[in-house]
């Protein structure tokens, strides 16, 4: 689960890790207010969105004059970020940057630990500086059970810092953005950039943070945080239902008992040149409802053209599923193409009743997902 810069800064300010004033604001005049009551001249507007790269974008501005505030206030607000529609800003003290660094943790399955990640390089290029000059991201994995100790702290920041002061303060942003981590159970906690203004103190000037979804029954204050975006409402709307489902971006809606089929269907789909919309897992039973509840879910997605229906008649017939299809479908009010292989116990019996009814019946994988693909 992702959240907003905002909502990772309140965060970072709970646990003492300095961050610059900012208001949220929803629309223009929003800002003009927040900013008149910061009483700052230079301020930033900043669109809050679930993606990175938003600098890249045009949605961090920097404001020197008050007619700035709403006019890019304005234009940030309508903006599209990665399919991300801005629907709120901050309008944050904007800090005078004498250098820009990287900070996180997150965690690293070849060490199978927690690691620290620290650049001198940081800022907007960052995945370039990862994928160019790997040497200059440096990676500290932390043992569990000693976690980050103050001489440890130390040593870290004495990597970034010689001045003495800002090796405290560094030291200090490592130890608490490591309890916020772990506290949380958080998979990310990134600065990035993690500036040194000119008057020589360090602040997060960007957060980000995202939670193991398994961890989240026991992190009621995180889950507080949760804005689904659409694909997620209708993951939710699955789990509710009792299905594993994962939508993805492609036009071919596939729904499969059992979750190894489902993702040799998918991986079916791919060769054949068609794009699957989604993973599905209806499990193993016949009844009409859970194909009803199936297909709406399907339908949610509009970039569903086609659906593959891929059953393997295993302890549940292939003709129960057959009728059980035939009844859902008398139900549901689509006109789009189903395409549909049973195999398995009772299979020319179940496609037997499906001949000459609105469904394409397909004896081999092969040939339902190339039906699916060229349909
Ligand atoms: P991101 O592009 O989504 O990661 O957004 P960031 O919050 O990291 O902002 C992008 C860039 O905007 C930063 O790397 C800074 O260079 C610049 N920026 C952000 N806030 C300020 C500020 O207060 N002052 C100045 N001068 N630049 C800022
Ligand atoms: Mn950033």
């Amino acid at each position: 689960m992702k959240i907003h810069e905002y909502q990772a800064k309140n965060l970072f300010s709970s646990y003492g890790i300095p961050v610059e004033k900012y208001v949220l604001c929803y629309d223009a005049e929003e800002a003009c207010a927040a900013y008149d009551a910061m009483q700052m001249e230079r301020v930033v507007v900043k669109a809050q969105v679930l993606t990175g790269g938003r600098g890249k974008a045009g949605g961090v501005k920097l404001v020197k004059k008050r007619e700035e505030v709403s006019q890019y206030a304005g234009n940030i607000l309508g903006m599209t970020i990665k399919e991300y529609k801005v629907e709120k800003v901050i309008i944050s003290e904007a800090v005078h940057i004498a250098s820009e660094y990287y900070v996180s943790f997150t965690i690293d399955r070849n060490t199978k630990s927690v690691i620290l990640m620290m650049s001198a390089e940081g800022g907007m290029d960052i995945e370039e500086v990862a994928a160019t000059m790997p040497d200059k991201i440096l990676k500290f994995p932390i043992d569990p059970l000693i976690g980050i100790p103050d001489y440890l702290a130390r040593r870290f920041a004495f990597e970034l810092f010689e001045n003495s002061a800002q090796v405290s303060q560094m030291a200090s942003i490592i130890q608490k953005l490591y309890k916020l981590f772990t506290d949380k159970d958080a998979s990310l906690a990134e600065i990035n950039p993690l500036v040194l203004t000119i008057e020589g103190n360090l602040i997060a000037i960007d957060a980000k943070m995202t939670f193991d979804n398994n961890a989240l029954y026991r992190q009621p204050q995180i889950l507080t945080l949760f804005e689904p975006t659409e694909a997620e409402k209708t993951e939710a709307y699955a789990k509710e239902k009792g299905f594993s489902y994962v939508q993805l971006d492609g036009e071919i809606g596939c729904m499969v008992n059992g979750a190894g089929l489902a993702m040799t269907t998918m991986d079916m789909i791919k060769l054949y040149g068609g794009h699957p919309a989604n993973f599905l897992d209806i499990g193993g039973s016949s009844n009409p409802n859970k194909v009803i509840d199936a297909m709406a879910l399907l339908l949610r997605d509009a970039k569903v053209r086609v659906v593959l229906i891929n059953i393997f008649g295993g302890i549940t017939r292939c003709d129960d599923v057959a009728s059980g299809l035939l009844t859902a479908f008398e139900k549901l009010k689509t006109n789009i193409p189903v395409i549909v292989r049973l195999t398995g116990t009772n299979e020319k019996e179940g496609r037997e009743m499906l001949k000459g009814t609105r469904f394409r019946v397909a004896e081999t994988m092969g040939e339902a997902v190339q039906l699916a693909v060229n349909s």
